[in-house]
């Protein structure tokens, strides 16, 4: 048994008795001995026969010409990214992720049983480029953690999965019932809610939080009962108002519960916001009366408050010679479709920003020239310039050859199902220098003033105390203030 010596560098033995390194480690020191300093760059390097390292040769030496290829598919002569394609015929190859998919799920071994649904869902709605992001995310995941489940999958950390993979994760899976479906939109009205009830000072706090239960559990039972619900603006704008006024009645001076706020308390909040009266009036005898009703309080100080006058009509009102010219710009074939579409719902139906957004293909009648919008008791006709913007819009809509239902897609939702942003069609007419508001508002107060308010509203499925602000006194006197407060 002889006691080997351990080499100068790393800790193995040293076979041979002359010297002081290892095999490895010798080899490596006598090879770097043989480095001189170059001749051009002065860096010590092995040398080629001219003197010269070999990155300095290949600096002075002329340019090749890039090796090219006639590509398979578009026949120009360009460099070859594989499968005998050029880099722009490869991106756009279908085949690709196929086959991509394919290699990833010979990696996973077993792949999952959603994989191939899977890359056919994202290849129907992505372009191939787009297709290989997603499976490449998802396929990461699913080779480091083989039996992640497809609710940890939708779950994950934006650190993990981009925003695109993640919503078109969700969008599959709970399209074929793997998962259930979640609403941001709903979330992002819970968190409101929440940030508004921690933002109430501890005396009043409980109350309040058992006050949204109570109006939360009624919803619910309306929805169920099918009746018409508020939307999630409303409960937000009624806990905000109960934030502000429980921080104005702390700043005064000292509650210690609801039973010791008072009717100069409420009048001295009021008078803080005096358009807003009407609206915060009715939320705190809606509040105080399910206070008592709980015994909360004894007697209801928001009693003898009076409301406010109903809030004015605020918008703006086109001009007869403006909306001419508006009219013959989205009745020409030249203007871009979504805008003819968008401009002609607003001014000539009163189409509302919901109504126009989520207006589907299948709301489209083309024998009888009607449309079906949201909200509305009955079909809404066309008229001819309406009718062929709808078409030049379902034409365009045909050849992205997008899965999305509605008739106004963008190139956001077209990989989507959902309708338009909200700001899309505000941006849409941004040109023209009008909004879709203020030509709906326009055709509002035309049909409320021209016509009759009761048979508008039925018509488009509005209530009756909605439209009675686009009655010509309220117009005229809001306009009239408009152009005193703005002198120009
Ligand atoms: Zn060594
Ligand atoms: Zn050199
Ligand atoms: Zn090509």
């Amino acid at each position: 048994m002889s006691r080997l010596r351990i080499c100068l560098d790393c800790s193995s033995p040293v076979r041979l008795r002359t010297r002081q390194r290892c095999h490895r480690c010798h080899r490596r020191t006598e090879r770097a001995a043989l480095q001189r300093p170059c001749t051009r760059c002065a860096r010590l390097r092995h040398l080629l026969p001219d003197d010269r390292c070999a990155a300095c040769r290949r600096a002075t030496a002329p340019r090749k010409p890039p090796k090219t290829i006639r590509c398979g598919s578009c026949g120009e002569q360009r460099r070859n990214v594989g499968h005998g394609l050029c880099n722009r015929c490869h991106q756009a190859d279908t085949d690709r992720p196929f086959r991509y998919a394919a290699s990833l799920a010979r990696r996973m071994q077993p792949a999952p049983a959603w994989w191939n649904p899977l890359v056919e869902f994202t290849a129907a709605r992505f372009h191939p480029g787009g297709t290989v992001a997603v499976l490449r995310e998802t396929g990461r995941l699913l080779l480091a953690a083989p039996s992640v489940t497809p609710h940890q999958l939708s779950q994950q950390s934006p650190a993990q999965l981009s925003a695109t993979t993640n919503r078109v994760l969700t969008a599959f899976f709970t399209d074929r019932g793997l998962a259930l479906p979640h609403d941001d939109a709903q979330q992002r009205a819970t968190a409101r809610r929440r940030s508004y009830l921690t933002a109430i000072p501890e005396p009043l706090s409980k109350a309040v939080t058992e006050f949204n239960q109570t109006q939360m559990s009624e919803q619910e039972r309306r929805r169920r009962t099918g009746r018409r619900t508020l939307s999630d603006i409303t409960l937000g704008t009624r806990l905000r108002i109960l934030r502000d006024l429980t921080v104005h009645l702390l700043a005064r001076r000292q509650v210690t519960g609801w039973a010791e706020v008072t009717t100069t308390d409420l009048e001295s909040f009021l008078a803080c916001t005096p358009a807003d009266r009407h609206q915060q009036t009715y939320l705190m005898r809606r509040f105080f009366a399910w206070a008592r009703s709980r015994k909360l309080v004894l007697t209801d100080p928001a009693r003898g408050l009076a409301l406010g006058a109903q809030p004015a009509f605020t918008g703006v009102v086109l001009e007869l010679a403006e909306q001419r010219k508006l009219f013959a710009r989205w009745a020409r074939d030249t203007t871009p479709a979504h805008e003819r579409l968008v401009g002609l719902l607003a001014l000539l139906h009163a189409g509302s920003n919901a109504e126009i957004r989520s207006l589907t293909v299948a709301d489209v009648d083309a024998v009888r020239r009607t449309v079906t919008l949201i909200g509305r008791p009955f079909p809404t006709p066309l008229d001819p310039p309406t009718w062929a913007a709808l078409q030049a819009c379902l034409l365009n809509r045909g050849a992205t050859g997008t899965l999305n239902p509605h008739v106004i897609v963008t190139r956001v939702t077209s990989s989507r199902t959902t309708p338009a942003h909200t700001s899309y069609l505000a941006r849409l007419l941004a040109a023209t220098g009008t909004t879709p508001a203020a030509c709906r508002q326009t055709r509002l107060t035309e049909l409320v003033n021209d016509l009759d308010p009761k048979l508008t509203a039925a018509a488009l499925g509005m209530n009756g105390t909605g439209i009675t602000r686009y009655a010509a006194d309220n117009v005229n006197r809001d306009r009239l203030q408009r152009r005193v407060a703005s002198p120009s």
